[in-house]
């Protein structure tokens, strides 16, 4: 157990699964709420989470579920749960104008040295962070749900932010186990949503031109790209998949162009076609599973995850 102290401004999906990580790793978590019924079932949750981890051995760090639930306690005071913590992490609606206030309140009872991390998924933070009096304290650090089971984190600094802050909460996000990049500037959508919206662009464009359908698409991702892309990225794949990589863009450049050249323009996402996909996914995964699928695939992401620890 750290004698340090983190809080969470908001206490939903996101900030429960921080509250867990960073107790985890032996920090005092201080779960504040502008709604104080929802911190103390957010409480609850987290105790019931923290039991069935430990039951099916996927708890992380060193201490018992009991031990890491006694370091996480609820509050109903933003000062109070911010008092003495050396990292505040933002977990509130994503609304630009909530945002700014949220911070803003926070940035008011913070600490001079106190990072204050917001886990927006799509804001950069000199859109919402320019104005605080701590603004080179402040950042962003965008997990990936489900946070607990998914490392990946992504650092995005404002143009004003500390470089030490920068390297601090690097530092501070690998120690609760986490798998974090640092942005060297500010770009729409960061990087794994950059990436996410170029394959969802091109899947949607397959479908809906007819080549395929989209559990075509579904199984090319989970029995194809999926496999090689669940332990290696993308510039080892194509490191491995020729005489290194430099020798792979002699090899298909060409290729690599041509095809993408053949690419559509950006999908509307809106119009019958939309309809129609839906059907076809309900089909396999009707609308009222949704939330037994989301569990089916949060114990695939942990037996992935036992996978990978021994690699
Ligand atoms: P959520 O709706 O589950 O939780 C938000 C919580 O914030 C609620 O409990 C709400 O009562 C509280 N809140 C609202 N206004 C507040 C205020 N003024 N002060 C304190 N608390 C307040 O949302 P979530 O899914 O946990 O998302 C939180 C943030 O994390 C968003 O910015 C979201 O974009 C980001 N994020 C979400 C995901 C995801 O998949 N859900 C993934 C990565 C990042």
């Amino acid at each position: 157990v750290k004698n340090e102290k983190v809080a969470i401004v908001g206490s939903g999906l996101i900030g429960q699964s921080w509250a867990m990580l960073f107790a985890g790793a032996g920090y005092n978590v201080s779960l504040f709420d502008i709604d104080p019924s929802f911190v103390a079932k957010a409480i609850n949750n987290i105790k019931e989470q923290l039991h069935e981890l430990e039951k099916s051995g996927m708890l992380k760090g060193a201490l018992t579920a009991d031990e890491q639930f006694g370091l996480i306690s609820g509050c109903d005071n933003l000062s109070t749960a911010a008092k003495g913590a050396k990292h505040i992490q933002e977990c509130v609606p994503e609304e630009l104008e909530l945002k700014k206030k949220v911070m803003s309140q926070i940035d008011s009872v913070a600490d001079d040295h106190t990072v204050l991390s917001s886990s927006t998924s799509t804001l950069v933070p000199s859109l919402f962070t320019e104005d605080l009096k701590h603004r080179h304290n402040a950042l962003v650090s965008h997990p990936v749900n489900p946070p607990y089971y998914v490392p990946f984190v992504e650092i995005v600094p404002a143009p004003w932010t500390d470089k030490s802050v920068v390297t601090n909460t690097k530092i501070l996000l690998e120690e609760i186990g986490l798998k974090p990049i640092t942005m060297t500037k500010e770009k729409p959508g960061f990087v794994l949503n950059r990436i996410q919206y170029a394959i969802i662009n091109e899947c949607y464009r397959l479908v809906e031109e007819g080549v395929v359908n989209t559990e075509d698409v579904d199984t090319c991702m989970k029995w194809g790209l999926g496999m090689r892309y669940a332990f290696m990225g993308v510039f080892e794949t194509i490191h491995l998949n020729a005489e290194g990589a430099k020798n792979y863009c002699e090899r298909y450049a060409e290729g690599m162009k041509n095809v993408s050249r053949d690419f559509g323009p950006i999908p509307s996402f809106t119009g019958p076609f939309v309809d129609k996909m839906q059907e076809e996914i309900c089909e396999s995964i009707p609308l009222d599973k949704l939330a037994e699928r989301r569990q089916w695939r949060d114990k695939r992401l942990i037996a992935l995850a036992k996978l990978k620890k021994e690699m």
